[in-house]
């Protein structure tokens, strides 16, 4: 898998040797195993998908893209079944990582731990409004997509942090977003199509 995202342009080879690192197989359930390595993004219950390692290894891509130290605090939206937050663990000290259907985050908890993934902590919460105890974070990234940037993550974004997200665009799909907190203010740049999960306020228990 890793070697096939590797002729990809634009990947990040930290992002890669991190995916190495984490067996997707583990995260998907068993009657899926067969197709936890191929490129596409699978149920995982309650409506909701696994990302496609190909979007996983672009969006933390864009997260870490020029910075030369590892992460200090990273904040994921939508934790699902915890797999990009294992990868995230292995690229930054701190993983917060928010999920609002509590099946979900409490199957997250349970595979990260039982992958031995320490430094992820996962929250049963609305990521909509961040996760202010782990706040400013150095990087957020967001794993489902709304009408715009809740202004939480904005506001828990340290400066020098990037925030990566999809978010529907002016034309009414839905594109990448990458936010930087600089000195100035925010910079806001929109990439390519994308098609990610809704982001949707609330719990579900
Ligand atoms: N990162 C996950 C992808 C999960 S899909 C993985 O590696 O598999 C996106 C997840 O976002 C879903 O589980 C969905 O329940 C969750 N989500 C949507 N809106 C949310 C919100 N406001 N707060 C927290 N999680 C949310």
């Amino acid at each position: 898998m890793v070697q096939r995202l590797r002729q990809q342009p634009d990947m990040d080879e930290r992002v890669l040797q991190s995916m190495a690192q984490v067996p997707r197989h583990r995260f998907v359930e068993s009657a899926l195993v067969n197709q936890a390595y191929a490129d596409t993004s699978l149920p995982i219950g309650w409506g909701q998908t696994i990302s496609k390692p190909s979007v996983v290894a672009r969006m933390l891509s864009l997260l870490i893209h020029g910075r030369t130290s590892t992460l200090g605090r990273v904040l994921e939206v939508g934790t699902g079944c915890g797999y990009q937050a294992a990868v995230l663990a292995g690229l930054a000290r701190h993983v917060a990582s928010v999920e609002r259907i509590q099946g979900l985050y409490a199957l997250a908890k349970r595979q990260l731990s039982e992958s031995g993934v320490r430094n992820a902590n996962v929250v049963f919460g609305d990521g909509m409004r961040g996760y202010r105890p782990s706040a400013p974070y150095d990087g957020i990234v967001a794993a489902a997509g709304g009408e715009d940037i809740p202004q939480a993550w904005l506001d828990q974004l340290a400066l020098g942090g990037r925030l990566v997200a999809p978010c529907t665009s002016p034309s009414g799909g839905q594109s990448l977003v990458v936010i930087e907190h600089t000195v100035t203010g925010f910079t806001r740049q929109q990439l390519e199509a994308v098609q990610f999960v809704p982001l949707k306020s609330g719990l579900v228990s």
